[in-house]
């Protein structure tokens, strides 16, 4: 049997009520990794498996230090000839950052799936159990090797980079929405119909090591009315980066692109994301006439770590543009 290291972070999957029927009033990362893992009998017979608790927290207290601590512990675990393969059990409301910021800084083909639930491990039914099997399943997978950060839910494989939340209860949630699964998971066994056609993991060029922060980039959501404060305030408190959740097409009143002109003249990057959720964000027009990085079709919460990540290695707007069509 393969070999596979989880590492868990909390999260629903670990979360615990008194009353079975609670699937909103509960607590985030109560339960041990060990005893989740104890009580999946059919686990046993799939790999081997070690646990690592590295935090016990609800995904909305995910930081930028345990994002270090985990990408570290991941590239040196994947080094080891006797690792075969990464689970990172995760809440879900932040899942899709951290496995997207994964699939730009692990370096490595094996196997790293984030994995979570919707459902407290009280419920009556809940839907860790099942999941973390199939996480396993994938992570054991040669199928799944050089596909990049995978996140893996309710019997599908995803893309880390296109994948997102896309409803606050459901166990149906995680999608990529228009651009589809890569795949599914059925019977213990990965069927994938897609790949990930942008740069990720070992062909990634960021790294974190020598970092100890990330240069600091907000996000700014778009609105009609938008007369700029937020983001002025941004720049005010030394921000590197701002991500703008444009309307439609990465659009902004003249009002807010006056504010961001003299904001990115002071030397702050502006990516222009959108808040339709869909689709491609263009370049308006050259560089000469538009300052501004087009985010492409990554979401703002995306976008904002790309940038970081770019941040650390120019903030010149014209190399980072190349960094967004890549990644
Ligand atoms: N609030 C929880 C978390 O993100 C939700 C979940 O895990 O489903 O940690």
């Amino acid at each position: 049997m393969k070999n596979i290291v989880i590492l868990a972070t909390g999260g629903t999957i670990a979360g615990a009520s008194s009353d079975p029927t609670d699937m909103v009033g509960y607590y985030a990362g109560i339960v041990p990794i060990a005893e989740i893992v104890e009580n999946i009998e059919p686990l046993k017979n799939i790999a081997n498996i070690t646990t690592e608790q590295i935090a016990q927290i609800d995904s909305a207290d995910m930081d930028h230090k345990i994002w270090f601590y985990l990408a570290e512990r991941i590239n040196a675990l994947l080094n080891q000839s006797d690792v075969d393969g990464v689970v990172v059990t995760h809440g879900t409301d932040t899942m899709e950052e951290t496995a997207y910021f994964l699939n730009l800084v692990v370096k490595s083909q094996k196997p790293v799936v984030l994995v979570g639930a919707m459902r407290p491990s009280t419920a009556i039914s809940p839907d860790g159990p099942m999941n973390l099997y199939n996480a396993v399943i994938l992570a054991v997978s040669s199928d799944a090797w050089g596909k990049g950060v995978l996140v893996s839910l309710n019997d599908t494989i995803n893309s880390s980079r296109e994948v997102t939340k896309t409803n606050t209860a459901l166990q149906d949630t995680f999608k990529a929405p228009e651009l589809g699964y890569l795949g599914y998971i059925v019977d213990a066994h990965p069927h994938f119909y897609r790949m990930p056609t942008r740069k990720h993991t070992y062909l990634s060029e960021f790294a974190i090591e020598g970092i100890t922060e990330f240069p600091q980039v907000e996000i700014i959501y778009g609105h009609v009315n938008d007369n700029g404060i937020l983001a002025k305030a941004a720049a005010d408190a030394g921000v590197k980066g701002l991500v703008y959740a444009g309307l439609g097409n990465g659009n902004m009143s003249q009002t807010m692109q006056d504010t961001f002109q003299k904001i990115q003249d002071q030397g702050v990057v502006v990516v222009r994301s959108t808040r339709a959720g869909n689709g491609v964000v263009t370049r308006n027009g050259s560089f000469a006439e538009d300052p501004f990085v087009a985010a492409d079709n990554l979401s703002p919460q995306k976008a904002r770590i790309l940038l970081m990540l770019a941040l650390t290695k120019t903030n010149n707007a014209r190399e980072i543009q190349e960094l967004f069509w890549t990644y």
